[in-house]
């Protein structure tokens, strides 16, 4: 497959990324995934607007190709043949000697995949998905959104061992987010709760999109702490991701959610997602 990186379209097999590379040494690294739909990209600013933030939370400057991003993805997916499938972006500050403070002197690293992947004949989608939970022991700065991933390997590992899909992380207040999505409960009035944004969780882009879709609508949507009582007592509950999109959580610690079939509310916010991502493709 081709790749990009540091201003270059090349084979992956002989693409060459320092070992001094500070993403390398000290997990100093910055991404983004992107899913492309029939062709497009789907929220491609949203999740640049966040590359952005995220740069700068960590001190990292935006690198000297940040405007051509756009094209240099859509260069990227057309050069690998795909259609459907999605864009991961990584920038890191590049290659330093191995000291905790140093400046680094060249450019920041920026490396682009793309991947084939079906993301519309996903099972979970109709099927849902099973989650367990566990107490939330990433840092604090969750609104940042680093290649530190060591935790949610762990918690997507453990989810495995134990027979469920995906591990849903709580701290002293309730429900942060998912290991790698935000988590949505519906009440019995049908309004929709989600955790207000902070540096406990991630703002996600898919996040923010549904919400929009939810409030167009007409629905009701309140930005506040979900509880693991309330969680577990939520007619029904779901994740949103890029990847995922959005994906019914059918049974929490072995509990079912609601009759553990896909609710009401989640399958109409599945279709107005569906549709939103449709008027992307249309001419
Ligand atoms: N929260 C975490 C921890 C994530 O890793 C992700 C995405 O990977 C999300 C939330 C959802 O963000 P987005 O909808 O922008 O993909």
């Amino acid at each position: 497959s081709l790749i990009y990186l540091n201003g270059e379209i090349q084979p992956a097999e002989s693409a060459r990324i320092s070992p001094f590379d500070r993403a390398f040494l000290f997990g100093e690294g910055i991404y983004e995934v992107c899913i492309i739909i029939n062709g497009q990209f789907v929220d491609m600013d949203s999740h640049l607007a966040r590359l952005d933030r995220s740069l700068g939370a960590c001190g990292m400057t935006p690198p000297p190709e940040r405007a051509q991003l756009p094209q240099i993805m859509h260069d990227l997916a057309h050069a690998n043949g795909i259609t459907n499938g999605f864009a991961y972006l990584q920038v890191t500050p590049g290659a330093t000697p191995r000291s905790f403070t140093a400046v680094p002197q060249g450019r920041p690293t920026v490396m682009i995949l793309a991947q084939a992947q079906d993301f519309l004949s996903a099972p979970s989608l109709s099927r849902g998905i099973t989650v367990q939970l566990q107490p939330d022991i990433r840092w604090l700065h969750r609104d940042i959104k680093t290649t530190m991933l060591l935790p949610q390997v762990m918690a997507k590992r453990s989810a495995l061992a134990n027979g469920v899909d995906d591990t849903l992380f709580f701290d002293e207040l309730g429900i942060t987010e998912g290991s790698s999505s935000n988590v949505f409960i519906v009440e019995a009035s049908g309004t929709l709760i989600t955790r207000p944004l902070s540096h406990h969780l991630l703002a996600g882009c898919t996040r923010a999109r549904i919400i929009t879709l939810a409030q167009d609508a007409g629905m009701k949507v309140e930005e506040r702490i979900i509880t693991r009582d309330e969680l577990l007592r939520a007619p029904e509950v779901f994740v949103t991701s890029a990847t995922y999109m959005i994906v019914p959580v059918t049974s929490i610690d072995g509990h079912a959610v609601g009759d553990g079939q896909t609710g009401e509310v989640t399958k109409r916010l599945q279709d107005a997602y569906l549709d939103f991502m449709r008027s992307l493709s249309a001419p």
